[in-house]
């Protein structure tokens, strides 16, 4: 076939009006959603019902033990491969990848956290803790008293599973399986990818949880309310900019190859709860920051916190035992 044969002017008059009015780029997974905006035809009554299903109550800011500043808990995700397997994906780089986080993330995290003389918070999902048992042998056998806290069976993402009978199934074999393995009945819940379904926080009360670390809608600790009503549960929020994935994981893949832009974050944000006698918490995950240069920046950023007089370096479960009784307090 011959080419057809276009004048370079219509070329770069074409290229001249691309340039001029760039199209924008087409949100086609939005778009094919077959009603892409069923909240513009809600009443107030039905938007208040969804915005306050799950939501924040009482704020739970009080003074720190010993006349701390700040209250600060490191918390570590201990997926390793579960995220993958729940899908299905058997890409052995992937399944590997996640691995990691068992056999030296782990470790190098916790000689580090002994070397500071800190705890921290391991929210494991069970699935996790069965196919790498040495991960409950490990942190139990720290020299810091850790503590370890549910984080789903197999990382399954709630909002996906959509099914009210099969998540109760999984809570109850997640509670069931670390209780065995740890000998303690775990306090702390965090929800696979801080995903909860309608049916989530309904579950996590019944099942008698003192706190959640999934939701983020202050800076402090804050009363979970379900359907409006108050549910007894702290909330010891997250944030995805105090997440190591965003910068680490997923979608990064090791393309943000600073670990300093991170530790600037990160220190940044410790700097203003400080002045403002707060907390900071973070969330990290052993094969993601349990890298050597990764390690190496936490502990730098540990020992920078540690250097300010009156910081309380507490487990999850310790804060939340602190803030707990504020909930009754008037
Ligand atoms: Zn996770």
């Amino acid at each position: 076939m011959q080419m057809m044969r276009v004048p370079t002017v219509v070329l770069l008059l074409v290229a001249a009006v691309a340039c001029a009015k760039p199209t924008p780029p087409a949100p086609a997974a939005e778009a094919a959603r077959p009603d892409p905006l069923p909240g513009t035809r809600l009443s107030v009554d039905q938007l208040k019902s969804q915005m306050f299903h799950v939501s924040a109550g009482k704020r739970l800011k009080p003074a720190w033990p010993n006349g701390a500043r700040i209250a600060v808990g490191l918390s570590f995700d201990v997926d390793n491969a579960t995220a993958t397997l729940s899908t299905g994906n058997l890409d052995y780089e992937v399944l590997s990848r996640g691995e990691y986080g068992a056999i030296d993330g782990l470790p190098r995290l916790l000689r580090m956290l002994d070397r500071q003389q800190v705890p921290a918070s391991f929210f494991i999902p069970a699935a996790s803790a069965v196919l790498h048992p040495v991960v409950i042998s490990d942190i139990q056998s720290a020299k810091q008293a850790h503590e370890i806290g549910v984080h789903g069976w197999i990382h399954e993402r709630l909002p996906l599973l959509n099914n009210e009978q099969e998540e109760q199934r999984l809570l109850n074999l997640s509670i069931e399986t670390l209780t065995k393995m740890t000998g303690k009945r775990p306090v702390g819940y965090r929800a696979p990818s801080w995903k909860f379904s309608g049916w989530t926080m309904g579950q996590v009360k019944a099942a008698g949880f003192l706190y959640d670390s999934s939701l983020m809608a202050s800076d402090d600790a804050y009363e979970i309310l379900l359907d409006g009503s108050p549910t007894g549960i702290v909330e010891l929020p997250i944030e995805r900019i105090l997440d190591d994935a965003p910068y680490f994981g997923s979608n990064a893949d090791g393309s943000n190859p600073s670990v300093g832009d991170v530790y600037e974050v990160f220190q940044s944000e410790f700097d203003v709860a400080y002045d403002e006698g707060g907390l900071f918490l973070l969330t990290m995950h052993p094969h993601m920051m349990g890298h050597r240069s990764r390690a190496a920046m936490l502990e730098r950023l540990v020992q920078y916190i540690k250097g300010k007089p009156g910081v309380w370096f507490a487990t999850h479960e310790q804060i939340a035992n602190h803030v707990k009784p504020l909930i009754a307090a008037k």
